[in-house]
């Protein structure tokens, strides 16, 4: 879901630009983002580490053609056309071997 707030926060995943519009990325947790970032997750995925901060960026079709499991594929092409920014418990950086197992886990997460 995709508000606007009179406040005006800097953009969580770019830091750079003041936005009012703010998402939420698990429940209970929002971040602000600015056009440019809610524009380019048009056509990436946005996953923001809650642990750490850092933002991952992949490209849709990237991330659909390299997953070869068929649940997830489909969950994946069923986000395909929304602006998707999602927030993680760890990232690749925090827990390189975590990560995956986590990914698949997120499908769950990932019915819109
Ligand atoms: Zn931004
Ligand atoms: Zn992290």
């Amino acid at each position: 879901m995709v508000d606007i707030n009179n406040k005006q926060e800097k953009c969580s995943l770019c830091r750079q630009e003041y936005t009012s519009i703010n998402t939420e990325v698990t429940p209970g947790v929002k971040i602000y983002v600015c056009k440019t970032c809610l524009e380019s997750a048009k056509h990436n995925f946005i996953w923001i580490c809650m642990n750490c901060g850092k933002v991952h960026v992949r490209p849709k079709k990237l991330v659909i053609e390299r997953t070869n499991n068929f649940e997830l594929k489909r969950a994946y092409m069923l986000c395909q056309d929304m602006q998707i920014i999602q927030g993680i418990d760890m990232c690749i950086e925090c827990d390189p071997e975590g990560i995956l197992n986590y990914m698949q886990a997120q499908k769950a997460g990932m019915e819109c």
